[in-house]
């Protein structure tokens, strides 16, 4: 007998192996992923979007314009009038309670 021979039952101990170290790892990967992006305005709830549908929403205030997107699961500010920019170059956020915010207008967006 060939004892490197690769029997049924090694092929389904790999395959479960596999299968199991996937599901753990995605498991991991998205265990702390937010499914909602949550938009305030002076404390205020003004917009709640799934993270699952892409948007692209204009957010005008008497403080300014925020144009905040989401785009594959992941939130951020496109564009801003303030006068720091800090809320665009924060970049994409996506994990629970990661967050975006504009002080000079106000607007926090959060995942939740
Ligand atoms: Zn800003």
């Amino acid at each position: 007998m060939n004892r490197k021979a690769v029997t049924p039952l090694d092929i389904i101990i790999i395959i479960a192996v596999v299968v199991l170290s996937l599901g753990i790892m995605l498991a991991s990967l998205f265990s702390n992923s937010g499914n909602k992006a949550v938009i305030t305005v002076n404390e205020q709830v003004v917009a709640e979007y799934n993270l699952l549908n892409n948007v692209k929403k204009e957010i005008k205030t008497q403080y300014g314009v925020n144009t905040v997107e989401i785009l594959n699961g992941e939130c951020f500010v496109s564009f801003a009038d303030c006068r720091d920019g800090i809320c665009v170059s924060r970049g994409k956020i996506s994990k629970i309670g990661e967050s975006i915010v504009c002080l000079p207008h106000k607007l926090i967006v959060e995942i939740k």
